[in-house]
C-alpha cells in the first residue's frame, strides 16, 4: 500500500485512496467545524511562540495573585469586623 499524500507517515485506508484514516477523520473534523476554526484551535494551541506563552504566563500569575490578594484582604476584613465588635461590648 502507498503512503498517505497528506501526513506522509502511515499508509492509505483504501487501495485506490490517498489519505490514511486518520487523515480522513481530520477532513470530517474540518468539515464538522470548519477550517477556521480548527485552524485557530491549532494556532492557539500549538503554535505558541515564546513572547506568547511568557505573556501567557504572567497573565495566570497575574490573575493568580490578585485572588489571592482579594481572599486575604477578605479575610482580614473579617478579623477586623470582629475584633470591632469584640472591643465595642
Ligand atoms: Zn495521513
Amino acid at each position: 500500500m502507498a503512503s498517505c499524500r497528506f501526513c506522509l507517515d502511515n499508509n492509505v485506508d483504501t487501495w485506490f485512496g490517498s489519505w490514511c484514516a486518520r487523515c480522513h477523520k481530520l477532513q470530517r473534523i474540518i468539515a464538522l467545524f470548519g477550517v477556521e476554526k480548527v485552524m485557530g484551535v491549532l494556532e492557539n494551541v500549538l503554535i505558541v511562540d515564546e513572547e506568547t506563552q511568557e505573556h501567557k504566563l504572567k497573565e495566570e500569575l497575574k490573575s493568580e495573585l490578585t485572588t489571592r490578594e482579594y481572599n486575604l484582604r477578605k479575610k482580614k476584613d473579617k478579623k477586623n469586623k470582629a475584633l470591632e465588635t469584640i472591643t465595642e461590648n
